[in-house]
């Protein structure tokens, strides 16, 4: 049996305002569930282009057709153009996202001030921040976040500590191949571990050029027996990718496999056989820098 749990990441006011709202449409129309994850704050997109300056993002951007993606403004939030708060702009997406039956948790409260600097972030900061969202997303859903999916697969030990202390049902934070519990050096955390399984479309697109129905098919043939997380972005799957995603979707279940929320691989895991696994830096073809990688081997 195929299971593929599909994991939305919201990084953007665009993905947010429009993503969202056409994802819902679409797992409507195909009656799946899905989870989703909310960048709660600010939307400092345009801080992010200070990283056009490291190898490998320029190529990238280029190729990905960025500013098509996600917006001409969106390019400049946060440095020539206030940062404009997500969830704050359209609060009611959270609460539909609920009424339609979904998973849905915290991306982020900063999007790009996690990716770029949760390993310099003291703990105050990154406790404060993850407070501010926990805390809009109870005010916005009445409940209270039950997960967490680090924002570019980037975590420290601080932050893995802070998240462990919300006692959270699940977090998504790095790229491997199955669930588990993490240890990083000499540190024992406590809470579920559900990596992203899959290359995501850009690191595709990336690394092979690959787009349109090709790359459909191509993360189709790439559905193994057992588990399959994916990670899609609410700016791109949602928005100029959705035909495409579409296709995958189908020709996934066309094999037989079953569309997830990343909340069942949760309720179905066995809490007792969860095997620990350390957590190292590593990289993804097809994606410039580093990430958090599940280490699989003793
Ligand atoms: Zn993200």
């Amino acid at each position: 049996m195929k299971i593929l749990a599909l994991k939305v990441d919201v990084d953007t006011l665009r993905g947010h305002r429009e993503g969202v709202l056409n994802l819902l449409n679409l797992f409507d129309r195909l009656s799946l569930k899905a989870s989703f994850f909310f960048s709660m704050g600010p939307d400092n997109s345009g801080k992010a282009i200070v990283r056009i300056f490291r190898k490998g993002f320029l190529g990238k951007m280029l190729r990905t057709k960025a500013p098509s993606t996600y917006g001409f403004k969106t390019l400049f939030y946060g440095t020539l153009i206030k940062a404009p708060m997500i969830a704050q702009s359209f609060p009611g997406l959270l609460k539909e996202t609920a009424r339609r039956g979904h998973d849905f948790g915290i991306h982020a409260w900063d999007h790009v001030k996690w990716q770029d600097r949760i390993h310099k972030l003291p703990v105050t900061t990154i406790e404060a921040d993850l407070r501010r969202a926990f805390d809009l997303f109870y005010q916005y859903t009445g409940h209270q976040p039950r997960s967490f999916a680090a924002p570019g697969w980037q975590v420290s030990q601080d932050a893995l500590l802070v998240l462990d202390s919300m006692r959270l049902r699940y977090t998504s934070n790095t790229r491997g191949l199955f669930p588990y519990v993490p240890r990083w050096g000499r540190k024992a955390f406590s809470t579920l571990e559900i990596p992203t399984t899959l290359p995501t479309m850009d690191e595709l697109l990336g690394r092979r050029g690959l787009k349109g129905e090709e790359m459909a098919r191509h993360l189709a043939s790439l559905l193994k027996e057992g588990l399959n997380v994916f990670t899609l972005h609410a700016e791109m799957e949602g928005l100029s990718q959705i035909g495409v995603f579409e296709s995958f979707l189908r020709s996934a279940m066309d094999q037989g496999a079953k569309c997830v929320p990343l909340s069942f691989v949760a309720d179905q895991i066995p809490r007792d056989e969860l095997p620990r696994c350390e957590i190292g830096i590593g990289t993804v073809e097809g994606r410039a820098g580093t990430l958090a990688v599940q280490a699989t081997e003793a």
